[in-house]
């Protein structure tokens, strides 16, 4: 064992076996002389528990080291934003970057971002065009809408629409619909900041037409309707739906009505027997006259937020000066643009990552997480049994989403413990600590990840 130890190469021996900075200059020197020592240390540490297995020979030591390193050059650079695997099951987990684009979504957003594009240039006429036109024809396409546009995300969206049609008049909202999303945004902090004026009508648990009829005035600009993403009211309850509040624009004819959706469903997902999300389609259908919805919630889209509606107040807003603080850029468009070209086959929808994720069967789940258990269980205890998994990012609180998980245990590390060293691998791995044991929820891991969360696991 000394022997083996001694052949261990000196990080200088290491510095000198290859021009670490070719191609990677990016990389600190510093960053890969720590690299190199962290590797040396987890050689030798391996050695000493006995779970070494790779060449000792002098020679084959050095590439060891030298090719661990290369690998982290390759996989990490000097980057803070990385690729994390999430193995929790939450499949829209906000504080992990909420949905995934799909493989052809990701692929358009390479293409746009190593090359010009027309993005605001007319090719048929050689003369400058409009960003939004790329993007509108698919939204129109599949909402059925007259109109849209695409700003930075849903929270803009509800502000942009609050501060070009509502600044210093009334907006009427239920007090049942006054909702807070994930702490940061609050109907009645936003539209505080847009301008608008709160005018509450009804009470928590019902509101009636009635209500809405006498909140109006002179002073009213809107009736906004607010999806209540993250939670669920029963009982004794009433709300008037924005196809209802429709009929109040005959003897109204200036009033707006917009509904903030949260986050926009395009798939069919309660033919699934998953929720009773509403859909955009049928919303627009109604005669509403705005909607707004989030692009990385159920959509599975990148961080966006989608407005439609009808053409006259979409031209006001694509006119106005915010539009140009709230736009997105090529790489957003162009992962939007893919990913709603999936919508127009359900078949193809579903190949959608946070699509094909809440789709997945408890059977697949099993598989797989049988499959995990399996290689895992060379240095854990594993225990494989029914679960749930939660949709998460604020949307469809009330569904619990089938699973099969594995409980994992490891013979010398709390499972907190075990959870932090997960989080320190190369790949970090993000796993529930809950009842006295890491918890990997297969729903969120595709191929790649399973095979590189056993990694993380056995290299723990
Ligand atoms: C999520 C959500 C928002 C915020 O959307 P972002 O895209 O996160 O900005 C606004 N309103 C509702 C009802 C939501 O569910």
């Amino acid at each position: 064992m000394k022997d083996k130890l001694r052949r261990l190469p000196a990080v200088n021996t290491v510095i000198q076996a290859q021009d670490w900075q070719k191609g990677t200059s990016e990389v600190p020197a510093e960053v890969i002389t720590k690299w190199i020592q962290e590797e040396i240390a987890a050689i030798r540490h391996a050695m000493q528990v006995g779970s070494y297995n790779g060449g000792t020979e002098q020679s084959e030591l050095l590439t060891q080291v030298c090719e661990a390193v290369n690998r982290r050059l390759a996989e990490d650079g000097p980057y803070l934003l990385r690729r994390v695997i999430n193995a929790t099951g939450v499949v829209l987990h906000t504080n992990l970057g909420r949905a995934r684009l799909s493989q052809a979504a990701a692929e358009r957003v390479a293409k746009a971002a190593a090359s010009y594009t027309n993005l605001e240039f007319n090719l048929e006429d050689g003369e400058r065009g409009s960003r939004h036109a790329v993007i509108e024809h698919q939204i129109t396409a599949i909402t059925g809408s007259e109109a849209a546009m695409v700003v930075n995300n849903n929270a803009a969206a509800v502000y942009f629409i609050l501060s070009v049609f509502a600044k210093e008049k009334e907006v009427i909202v239920s007090r049942g619909e006054l909702v807070e999303i994930g702490g940061s945004f609050r109907v009645s902090s936003i539209m505080k900041e847009s301008g608008a004026h709160l005018m509450e009508v009804g009470t928590t648990n019902k509101t009636h037409m009635s209500d809405y009829e006498q909140g109006l005035s002179s002073e009213t600009a809107m009736i906004m309707k607010v999806h209540s993403s993250n939670f669920t009211m029963r009982g004794f309850t009433k709300s008037i739906s924005a196809a209802e509040l429709t009929a109040l624009k005959k003897q109204h004819p200036e009033l707006l009505i917009y509904e903030d959706m949260g986050s926009g469903s395009l798939f069919p997902f309660s033919n699934y027997k998953i929720g009773d999300e509403p859909e955009i389609k049928p919303a627009i259908q109604s005669g509403i006259d705005l909607i707004s919805f989030s692009g990385d919630k159920l959509l599975g889209g990148p961080q966006a937020g989608i407005i439609a509606g009808k053409k006259e107040l979409i031209n006001t807003l694509k006119k106005h000066q915010l539009a140009r603080v709230l736009r997105v850029d090529k790489l957003t468009l162009s992962a939007l643009e893919a990913t709603l070209l999936a919508y127009h086959n359900e078949e193809r929808s579903k190949e959608i990552p946070a699509i094909r994720d809440m789709l997945k069967t408890p059977e697949e789940l099993k598989t797989q997480a049988d499959r995990i258990a399996e290689q895992l269980e060379r240095m854990y205890c594993c225990h494989v049994r029914e679960g749930t998994s939660l949709p998460g990012g604020g949307t469809m609180p009330d569904v619990l989403l089938p699973t099969y998980i594995i409980e994992v245990t490891a013979p010398k590390l709390s499972p907190s413990a075990l959870a932090k060293e997960l989080r320190r691998q190369r790949i970090p791995v993000i796993v529930n600590v809950k009842n006295n044991s890491c918890v990997i929820d297969p729903r969120t891991l595709d191929e790649k990840d399973e095979r590189d969360l056993v990694s993380a696991f056995l290299s723990v």
